[in-house]
């Protein structure tokens, strides 16, 4: 059963001193349906929104002896450390919420595997505005057969992976709509013309910009963009939380952020 309306539901951070942790903790004190009761960082950090931090190393004990219980663990730091924390969270019973981006298949697999023994619910992008763009795009990807089509994304200079999660996610939406469309060309140098079948994809990383996707379909004089801008992380974070309230308390499976927006 998911938590019942009106609970306030425990939620452990990891990478509490990244990027997304602070504001994952920081959204959290400004809401009455969750409450961060448990906040860890693999390097001493001070205390987030008065939140004090303890060494991610300790994770599976403390989610273990956490009384009460932690309810879900929401997790924004890196591949290899996101399989490690879902692991512990899974052998704790603990729910998982993963805006981790970047895995590779095994990594992949590793966090399937653990929805089989707890509720994993992942989301490339948790802002609603993206979820939207992704319906947008899936109808204009079919409705115009033969266009061009091109993905642009644009990140603060310290984003690791690279095209962003969520670009590979619309990658995925744009190839579903339009199957002629099945070879990414990942930015283009020297005698480079455009072929039949191709989405040209760049990413760009510059200053501490949030995050932006573009798709451009081009077709004879006939353009269009659909574009999104994150005004900043905190959008993410609130959308994130809205999935950790919405899965606490349901069964063991794999979760999608739209399954929430519903
Ligand atoms: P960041 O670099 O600011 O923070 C990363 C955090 O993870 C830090 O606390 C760091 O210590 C920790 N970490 C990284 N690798 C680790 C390891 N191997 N072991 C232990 N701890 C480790 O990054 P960020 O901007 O907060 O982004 C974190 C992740 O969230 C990225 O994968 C990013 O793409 C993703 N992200 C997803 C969404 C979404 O909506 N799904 C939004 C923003 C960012």
């Amino acid at each position: 059963m998911a938590a019942e309306t009106g609970d306030s539901i425990r939620v452990a951070v990891t990478g509490a001193g990244g990027r997304m942790g602070r504001e994952v903790i920081e959204a959290a004190s400004d809401r009455d349906d969750c409450e961060v009761s448990l906040a860890v960082n693999r390097s001493p950090v001070d205390p987030v929104a008065g939140v004090e931090v303890a060494d991610a190393a300790d994770l599976p004990a403390l989610l273990a002896g956490a009384d009460p219980a932690v309810d879900v663990l929401v997790d924004f730091t890196g591949p290899d450390s996101s399989v490690e924390y879902v692991a512990a969270a899974a052998g704790a019973g603990v729910a998982c919420v993963v805006g981790t981006t970047g895995f590779d298949d095994e990594q992949e697999a590793a966090i399937a595997d653990a929805a089989d023994a707890v509720p994993v619910l992942r989301a490339s992008n948790f802002s609603r505005g993206i979820a939207a763009l992704r319906r947008a795009v899936s109808a204009a990807a079919a409705a115009l057969p033969g266009y061009d089509v091109e993905v642009t994304e644009t990140h603060h200079n310290g984003k690791v992976d690279a095209p962003s999660g969520t670009a590979l996610t619309l990658l995925d939406d744009i190839e579903e709509a339009r199957p002629d469309l099945d070879e990414r060309v990942h930015g283009r140098e020297g005698d480079a013309p455009r072929t039949d079948g191709e989405i040209g994809v760049h990413a760009r990383r510059a200053g501490d910009i949030a995050g932006e996707h573009e798709v451009l379909m081009a077709g004879d004089e006939n353009v269009l963009e659909l574009t999104h801008r994150a005004g900043s992380r905190r959008v993410f974070a609130a959308g994130a939380l809205d999935a950790a309230a919405w899965l606490a308390g349901r069964d063991a499976g794999a979760y999608d952020f739209t399954e929430v927006l519903e």
